[in-house]
């Protein structure tokens, strides 16, 4: 590995306290297990960060019903002490943003700023869904027979499990317990084995915001399946809320079944960016590079494949490379880093061999290409000209920091490409044509398209995908009722008395 081991993490927090080195179920924290620990890994040094305890069943039992004794409770606060509790806790992860961000960078690898992003956006999900706790309506519709009163009530599920994934250690976590403690379910949540320290220190100031024991849980261990398995088959766990890959999902799915669970997925995706002749071409470049090579391209909606038209293929091809060249790769806690490393030896190896594929049908590479002369999990940044439908680079979800320019002629052709894939979770158009965009974006098969820009995901909108990209939404006024169930009282003999 590189020479950027920093002997001591630990200290580069502001708050010791946000170390934490055990689970935290109902409460407390569980700082062994005995099933021994497993270590956790800093994708940018090799070094090994903390050894965490494993949890096995027990733990994960433990969690699950102190989540229901804690639910017979939470279920009865007011909407408004809901409100206070996460509010103080959005003001907390406000407050300790820097240290947060610093977590993230240690354990995931993305530079600093972005991980400075990832905490805004975090963040922004508790104070929105703190609000909306207040707007959980109901609803009286109109009886048909008289006398009769029809009335809808909204109640929380009840008990929810989270699984994440480790591309966004926070975000992916308050985009859920921000919305199912907002209803007044409780969770339990299994951070991706990758990247839990964010996760318990999230928890940690949960606990100081007053969050009551038992209502957010966090397991660590790398016993996935063990862990897995009982979230998706125990009874008591009503819902299940999901992020990560749609294999995964389906597995999921499938354990889920036999206890017929509520199930929200946010699964793959494979994103077209398609940039049409009358395009601004400078947009379009900083659209393409902040939609594909955030995070190291490791993001769910990052652009997989990029259509360019025929007219402006050649300058824009030119002028992609030129910028991609100049991003800064290194060791994300270090000033004026653009890219961080791949988070494993399996993402270097799935890039380098989704390049090897693409060139051996044919590509060319206009920059890029390689290993990192930082060795251990950098890549180059990297851009590839006439790339074809039948390469894997189009056909899968690459998570890496791979552009792939597609040359298309007409905008049927364009959009029956961007079509062909099992996935649907977001798709980018630049044109300034409306009518264009327009005609486009409806035939486009996917949950979000972003228009003249590569940066689409904020707390306000609906986030999720359609086809093998998941089920159901997150963010948003939308997101809440993920959490929720219909109940629908029929009143009869009301005004006979
Ligand atoms: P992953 O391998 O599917 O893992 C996601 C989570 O599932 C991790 O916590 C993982 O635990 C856990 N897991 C894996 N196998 C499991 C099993 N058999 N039972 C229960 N849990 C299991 O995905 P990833 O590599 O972390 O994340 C990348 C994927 O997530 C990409 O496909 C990306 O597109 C997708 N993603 C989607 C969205 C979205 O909003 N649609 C957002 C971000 C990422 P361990 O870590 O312990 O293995």
């Amino acid at each position: 590995m590189n020479s950027f081991a920093s002997p001591n993490p630990e200290n580069l927090l502001k708050d010791k306290a946000l170390w934490r080195t055990g689970a935290f179920i109902n409460g407390q924290w569980l700082n062994e297990t005995a099933h021994g620990k497993y270590s956790l890994k800093n994708p940018a040094t090799g070094e090994v960060l903390v050894e965490l305890p494993r949890c096995k069943e027990e733990e994960t039992e433990l969690a699950i019903q102190s989540a229901q004794a804690a639910f017979e409770k939470w279920r009865k606060t007011t909407a408004k002490q809901r409100y206070e509790i996460i509010h103080r806790w959005y003001q907390l992860v406000v407050e300790h943003k820097e240290d947060l961000a610093t977590l993230i960078t240690l354990e995931e690898g993305k530079p600093l700023s972005e991980a400075r992003g990832e905490m805004d956006y975090a963040s922004s999900f508790l104070q929105w869904f703190a609000e909306e706790a207040k707007r959980i309506r109901g609803d009286v519709l109109p009886a048909p027979k008289d006398g009769q009163r029809i009335v809808v009530l909204k109640q929380p599920i009840g008990v929810c499990a989270a699984i994440t994934p480790w591309n966004f250690p926070a975000a992916m976590i308050t985009r859920k317990a921000g919305p199912a403690l907002a209803a007044g379910c409780t969770m339990v949540v299994k951070p991706a084995s990758q990247t839990p320290l964010t996760a318990l220190a999230l928890a940690e100031l949960a606990r100081r915001a007053g969050v009551p024991d038992g209502v957010f849980s966090v397991l660590t261990g790398n016993d996935t399946r063990i862990i897995g398995g009982i979230l998706t088959s125990h009874p008591l766990i009503r819902k299940i809320t999901f992020t990560g890959s749609t294999e995964v999902g389906r597995t999921l799915l499938e354990q889920s079944a036999s206890t017929i669970k509520k199930c929200s997925m946010e699964l793959g995706g494979n994103a077209p960016s398609i940039v049409f002749d009358d395009a601004d071409l400078e947009r379009a470049v900083d659209g393409v590079i902040a939609s594909k090579f955030r995070n190291t391209g490791q993001a769910c909606i990052s652009a997989n494949r990029i259509y360019v038209q025929d007219g402006i293929y050649d300058e824009f091809s030119k002028r992609l490379a030129a910028k991609v060249a100049t991003l800064k790769v290194g060791n994300g806690l270090d000033e004026g880093i653009e890219q961080g490393p791949l988070i494993d030896l399996n993402a270097v190896e799935k890039v380098e061999s989704h390049i090897a594929d693409a060139v051996k049908h044919g590509a060319s590479v206009l920059c890029g290409g390689q290993r990192s002369h930082l060795g251990g999990f950098f890549f180059q940044p990297t851009v590839l000209a006439n790339v074809t439908a039948e390469m894997a680079v189009t056909q899968e979800e690459t998570f890496g920091p791979i552009a792939p320019l597609v040359r298309f002629k007409d905008d049927d052709e364009v959009i029956a490409q961007a079509n062909n894939t099992d996935f649907g979770l977001a798709a980018y158009l630049y044109s300034k044509d409306a009518a264009r965009i327009w005609r486009t974006a409806e035939a486009i098969e996917s949950g979000m398209i972003g228009i003249n820009t590569g940066l689409i995901s904020n707390e306000i909108a609906p986030f999720g995908g359609v086809k093998q990209s998941g089920l159901g939404r997150e963010g948003s006024h939308y997101g809440i009722d993920e959490f929720l169930e219909i109940k629908y009282m029929c009143w009869d003999g009301l005004l006979t008395g």
